[in-house]
């Protein structure tokens, strides 16, 4: 099973030559969500071989039009591939309002099922709130400081636990009773109790954290807590912190010290102003306060989720 985000633009108001509007998809097993689609997505998928069939939800961190422009096309080439099958659309609650604009932007033949998720987070919530639990995994989302209400997304795995076949192989655990054992946590075999802990350990659920427009707060840091990898916007180098602080941004540096405070272990920089043709001292900026790996997004790159810790 594949579990990577596919780039699919990485500028953040302005497109340049080699970057397009912002826009994200996540492939993760069967599932494929779409964040963020900016102007121009539906070309830039068909350019990164993300077949409009593979979206099976989209989340919308926020209305400005770098993060959702994108959406009215996207919207129709499902309708035009005749998927049948309902797609959620997370965003926040305000944004209702622009939601049935995009959806409605221009006359087409409308076959899709839409469901619509509006996200009522807030800046003091104590912790991210859940959108959607499938069982396997939780789609959570929480509030971000921003100049519109903005929120962040959180996919995480539950725990599982990873099999250790030396332990079964001595315990003559073998066959269909593994997964008797994984089912029942405790089986008698030649009539010794064999329990699931001994026979394993934990497997931690992996975590993919989106934090796109936002200040420094704390929703920020509980998206990310434990992220493997975390999708970051850095709009801005340290030299425009001004900037960033008036328009509510993140500087490279402080998402490198997001990630680094949250425990991350890959960090994706991305939403560039069109300022920095190179953003090579972006990305030295971040890994200056995080010791995980620093990844710059450049449109069509794929960059996946880090395996699973053990243990
Ligand atoms: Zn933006």
């Amino acid at each position: 099973m594949v579990r990577e985000i596919v780039v699919l633009g990485s500028a953040s108001q302005a497109p340049t030559r080699t970057r397009n509007h912002n826009g994200y998809f996540l492939r993760w097993d069967d599932e494929g969500v779409l964040f963020d689609p900016g102007e121009g997505t539906q070309r830039q998928m068909l350019f990164a071989g993300v077949a409009a069939s593979s979206v099976t939800r989209i989340c919308i961190t926020h209305f400005h039009g770098d993060h959702c422009l994108g959406l009215p096309g996207v919207l129709q080439r499902l309708s035009l591939d005749r998927v049948a099958r309902p797609v959620p659309v997370a965003f926040p609650a305000s944004g209702d309002v622009y939601i049935d604009r995009l959806r409605h932007a221009s006359s087409f033949y409308d076959r899709l099922d839409l469901r619509l998720q509006p996200v009522h987070a807030g800046l003091s919530d104590e912790e991210p709130v859940t959108v959607e639990d499938v069982g396997r995994w939780t789609l959570r989302a929480a509030a971000l400081r921003h100049s519109v209400e903005t929120v962040g997304w959180r996919m995480e795995e539950h725990n599982g636990r990873t099999m250790l076949p030396e332990r079964l192989a001595e315990a003559g655990v073998a066959g269909p009773d593994v997964g008797r054992l994984q089912l029942e946590g405790a089986i008698t075999v030649e009539g010794r109790r064999v329990t699931l802990d001994e026979m394993s350990v934990e497997r931690r659920g992996q975590v993919v954290a989106f934090v796109m427009d936002t200040g420094w707060c704390d929703g920020a840091l509980a998206l990310a807590e434990g992220a493997d990898l975390l999708v970051c916007e850095a709009t801005f180098a340290s030299a425009e912190a001004d900037l960033a602080a008036a328009y509510g941004h993140l500087t490279a540096a402080e998402a490198g010290r997001l990630a680094a405070e949250a425990g991350a272990r890959r960090l994706l920089l991305t939403h560039f102003s069109q300022r920095y043709p190179d953003v090579g001292p972006l990305v030295d900026e971040a890994a200056s306060s995080f010791s995980g790996e620093v990844v710059a997004a450049a449109d069509l790159a794929r960059v996946a989720v880090p395996p699973r810790r053990t243990g």
